[in-house]
């Protein structure tokens, strides 16, 4: 993967810690591991941005999906030491009907079984578009589960363009806004990673279809100004653009040729 990333331009990856529907996960290499640190290290390639299965739910009203959830996401932390310092990802849930009350509150609980007081990982809750029950739509119920979780030293925050727009945070014509807004909420010190995607739907319209840079309502221009804002370019971005490798390379060396 590391090489992956280098051939299409890009200096860090995601990538999912196992089948993105869930299940097994393939036994952990040591001599891949060792192979792929002292690559990363000689080509600058730094703070990747593990994703959990996306089928996962925290706070699913069924007991044992939300057992499943917290295994799973329990043996993908131990995983990742082998890679010490880097992101995971996860989509906080959907409540399917308990409430977002409830919905905050598993997820917290999922989180307070599993962190570690010496893991080197940090955990970051994506922000989501609001699509059905999904909670973590607003900047609130992530503070709010942050709030809940005792070891919240290791936790963060990944923004994803196109779900705060889903869910009606204007970062076309007000990104300044919504960063005020970020960091009066949840502070923008939880800020570490961005999910760079355009959108297929109007501002508000909770539908979580994500669009090439370009190609949907938020437009590369405001894309550009999110990839290339002084509190933000620091950050480690991440397409997910419906689109195979040879399109994010293009998207790459288009978004490095504009970068303002
Ligand atoms: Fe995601
Ligand atoms: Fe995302
Ligand atoms: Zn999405």
């Amino acid at each position: 993967m590391g090489k992956m990333a280098q051939k299409i331009g890009a200096d860090t990856f995601s990538f999912f810690t196992r089948n993105p529907r869930g299940g097994r996960a393939k036994a952990i290499n040591e001599k891949d591991v060792t192979a792929f640190l002292s690559y990363a290290k000689e080509h600058g390639i730094s703070e990747l941005v593990a994703h959990a299965p996306y089928t996962l739910n925290p706070c699913s009203s069924d007991e044992g999906l939300r057992e499943f959830a917290k295994n799973t996401m329990q043996d993908d932390l131990i995983r990742m030491e082998y890679t010490p310092g880097n992101f995971y990802n996860f989509h906080p849930g959907c409540h399917t009907g308990q409430g977002v009350e409830i919905g905050v509150s598993e997820t917290a609980d999922l989180l307070n079984a599993i962190l570690t007081p010496d893991q080197t990982t940090t955990v970051l809750i994506e922000t989501m578009s609001g699509k059905g029950s999904e909670i973590g739509a607003t900047f609130e119920e992530i503070r709010e589960i942050i709030d809940r979780v005792a070891l919240h030293g290791k936790l963060g925050v990944c923004l994803d363009t196109c779900h705060v727009w889903d869910a009606g945070y204007d970062v076309r014509d007000d990104l300044d806004g919504v960063l005020a807004e970020f960091d009066r909420v949840i502070g923008l010190h939880r800020l570490r990673a961005v999910h760079l995607n355009d959108s297929m739907n109007p501002r508000g319209a909770k539908k979580d279809r994500h669009a090439m840079i370009g190609e949907g309502y938020t437009g590369k221009n405001a894309l550009l100004r999110v990839l290339c804002h002084e509190k933000l370019r620091h950050l480690p971005f991440i397409l997910e653009t419906p689109t195979d490798d040879n399109g994010h390379k293009l998207e790459i060396g288009m978004l490095r040729a504009s970068a303002l």
